[in-house]
């Protein structure tokens, strides 16, 4: 049997986190290594290493995603944030379970590095 990643760890509740919003499709946690004031990662409860390993019947599985972001940011009130996927090690990606950083509550500058 193949090793859980951390984020299925958290999904299965083998570990603790701090969880914003769950569903059956997705959870939303707070990152526990914070780039920002906020920094939360939302993440599909299916296991997909990351957007290259995503197949042609995702796409509801994504916008999903996106929505769900849109959704809880609206109820934190925060308009203004930076949604960021690190697909592969070169990339920065250090843990193979697909997610969204959400990034809100400082000046975030542009190019990222
Ligand atoms: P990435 O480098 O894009 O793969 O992002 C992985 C993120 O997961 C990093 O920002 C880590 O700080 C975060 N992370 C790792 N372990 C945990 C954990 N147990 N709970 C919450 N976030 C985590």
């Amino acid at each position: 049997m193949k090793e859980k990643t951390i984020f299925s760890k958290i999904i299965d509740k083998d570990i603790p986190a701090n969880i914003i919003y769950e569903d059956e499709h997705s959870i939303l946690i707070e990152d526990i290594s914070p780039q920002a004031p906020i920094h939360y990662l939302a993440i599909p409860k299916k296991e997909v290493i990351g957007i290259s390993d995503l197949s042609d019947g995702d796409g509801e599985l994504v916008g999903h995603l996106l929505l769900m972001i849109k959704e809880q940011m609206a109820i934190k009130g925060i308009d203004d944030y930076r949604l960021v996927i690190n697909n592969g090690s070169e990339a920065g990606q250090t843990v193979f379970h697909l997610h969204i950083h959400v990034l809100a509550n400082r000046t975030l500058g542009w190019p990222p590095g």
